[in-house]
């Protein structure tokens, strides 16, 4: 199990408000909000860090991706082999199909 699974397996042992907090402290590092693919919507919506949090409503065209730009990818080495998780889904889903 890699390092980015045990983080996965951790959060989904948090109750629901546990793990929203945090995701949204692991969303700090998150450059979803500088990405060409991004968009108003999803800002509005205060979105990001999907590739914990799973493909995105807002989100319809893919533009580009910077994942593999993140500093929250490089630690978990995450975001090259799997990316575009706002279209494509979570990292973990994507590592199945
Ligand atoms: S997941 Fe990738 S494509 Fe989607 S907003 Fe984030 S950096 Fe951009
Ligand atoms: S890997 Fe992509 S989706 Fe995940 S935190 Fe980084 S930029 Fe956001």
């Amino acid at each position: 199990m890699d390092s980015f699974e045990e983080l996965t397996n951790q959060l989904n042992e948090m109750s629901d408000d546990n793990k929203r907090e945090k995701i949204e402290e692991l969303a700090v590092d998150c450059v979803c909000p500088i990405c060409p693919t991004f968009n108003e919507c999803a800002k509005e919506a205060g979105q990001n860090i999907f590739c914990l949090r799973g493909k995105n409503d807002c989100i319809e065209k893919e533009k580009g991706c910077m994942c593999p730009t993140c500093p929250f990818a490089a630690k978990f080495k995450i975001g090259v082999i799997y990316n575009f998780y706002c279209m494509r889904g979570l990292e973990i889903e994507q590592r199945k199909l």
